[in-house]
């Protein structure tokens, strides 16, 4: 290897900013490759309103070759590391087979759907952590309305328009808050469906968006209410099936559609590894490097570091986050190769956003609560800076989802099989 090759697994937000950083610093004196099973950096935050029929897929995908022109992309999936041979495995889209040695590896495979032992969840419920599982969820709330329109039966009508969201954190309150709107939308066609549409939102927790603050919780609690959202707090599900779903409150809730939002654990992959893990995560110093690896870093939702504003505690799983250890993890690869010094990753977190739909959301930057309009605009200002590239398609689908409404056709192109929750399971 003629130049040091920095080789990164994963391409989200903390792989993207650590790829893009170190592209900077380093000026061509190093090679920098990126392995993902994609080829795009996937914008997360705003996949809800992908699944809920207000942006195009397109819109939250960012081309890394186009982005990151100081990175060598390979399409792949990791599935092995070998620390002393410097080496990592990989299996590209066409089943194909590859190896790749490093000078310095970044792990940052994120995160996905985290699953309970519930019974029949991982036949009957629809995840949400990807493109094609927001595509799938997106025609499957399209369907049961369509179905509804011509249901035979009552019972039938109705349990087609039941939509049950699990996990009131950030991913489920803006999934239910946005499917409200979509469905309003959706049954324009059929008057008799008109109050039909009913969604619930449960959490076993005792407040919506039990990781922010009781605030954001309270402005957002108040939203969904208003329009019609039932919210079942300290309730879990205890069963699932393909026609309803039992509460632990043992109310029976006929439905087809069970969203799954429950939250992530960290990527199977490094398990394999055999370091030490807290929480699923990989243990790393303040420096984000794997203790006993001075050459390995690993960030993002895949890594348990520090939290030296919380002293004993580890960083939150958002994109926050991993952005901000993706900079520090390029910094500090630089120093080791003499550019600089090394620091240590501290980040105390600016407040959050939570869209609503509509022209409400919920927000506190820099921790002052405000909602309605204003913090509308905050949260569509930040995403449209965070995103690192097709701002004005996105505003552009904002302008004419507020213009024109909804566009509420299926398009098929997402199967069941391709979406389910099984290909999850912890055997993965
Ligand atoms: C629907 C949703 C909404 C969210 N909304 C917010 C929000 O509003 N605000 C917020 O702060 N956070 C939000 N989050 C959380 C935030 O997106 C994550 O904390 C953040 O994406 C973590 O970044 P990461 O780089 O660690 O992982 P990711 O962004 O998930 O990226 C991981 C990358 O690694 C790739 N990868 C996985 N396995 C392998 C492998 N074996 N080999 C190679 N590549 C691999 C993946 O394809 C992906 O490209 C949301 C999460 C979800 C799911």
């Amino acid at each position: 290897m003629a130049r040091p090759r920095i080789v990164i697994v994963g391409a989200g937000f903390a792989g993207f900013a650590v790829a893009r950083k170190l592209a900077k610093l380093s000026q061509g004196s190093a090679e920098i490759v990126i392995v993902n099973p994609t080829d795009y950096f996937l914008y997360l935050p705003l996949l809800p309103e992908v699944a809920t029929g207000l942006l195009e897929p397109r819109r939250v995908t960012v081309s890394l070759a186009a982005a990151l022109p100081g990175a060598r992309v390979v399409l792949g999936e990791a599935d092995g590391f070998d620390l002393d041979a410097r080496t990592v495995s990989y299996t590209d889209p066409e089943g194909g087979t590859g190896k790749i040695g490093y000078h310095r590896l970044v792990i940052a495979v994120g995160s996905v759907n985290k699953l309970l032992p519930v019974p029949g969840v991982i036949e009957h419920a629809h995840g949400f952590r990807g493109i094609s599982e927001a595509l799938y969820l997106r025609d499957h709330i399209t369907r049961q309305i369509e179905m509804a329109g011509n249901a035979a039966d009552d019972a039938e009508r109705q349990a087609r328009c039941t939509f049950v969201v699990v996990g009131a954190g950030y991913t489920g309150t803006e999934v239910t808050a946005q499917g409200v709107l979509y469905t309003k939308d959706l049954v324009k066609p059929w008057p008799e469906l008109r109050d039909r549409p009913r969604w619930l939102l449960i959490d076993t927790a005792d407040r919506l968006l039990p990781s922010l603050t009781p605030r954001l919780a309270e402005d957002a609690d108040q939203v969904l209410r208003e329009r019609g959202v039932e919210i079942l707090l300290k309730t879990s599900v205890q069963e699932a099936m393909s026609t309803g779903v039992r509460l632990s409150t043992g109310e029976y809730v006929p439905t087809r559609s069970l969203i799954w939002c429950v939250g992530v654990r960290p990527d199977p992959v490094i398990d394999g590894l055999g370091l030490p893990m807290r929480n699923g995560r990989l243990v790393v110093d303040e420096f984000l490097t794997v203790p006993g690896h001075p050459d390995v870093y690993a960030i993002g939702d895949a890594a348990a570091v520090p939290d030296l504003t919380m002293p004993g505690e580890i960083t939150g799983m958002t994109a926050q986050h991993a952005s901000r250890h993706g900079v520090t993890a390029a910094l500090n690869i630089a120093a080791s190769y003499g550019r600089g010094r090394r620091r240590a990753y501290k980040h105390r977190d600016l407040g959050f956003v939570v869209d609503l739909g509509s022209l409400d959301s919920a927000a506190n930057p820099l921790h002052i609560p405000i909602r309605g309009f204003p913090a509308k605009v905050v949260t569509r200002g930040y995403h449209l800076l965070s995103m690192p590239g097709n701002r004005v398609r996105v505003a552009g689908d904002w302008l004419l989802d507020t213009l024109l409404g909804r566009q509420g056709v299926q398009l098929g192109l997402v199967s069941k099989e391709a979406v389910s929750l099984e290909s999850q399971s912890p055997e993965r």
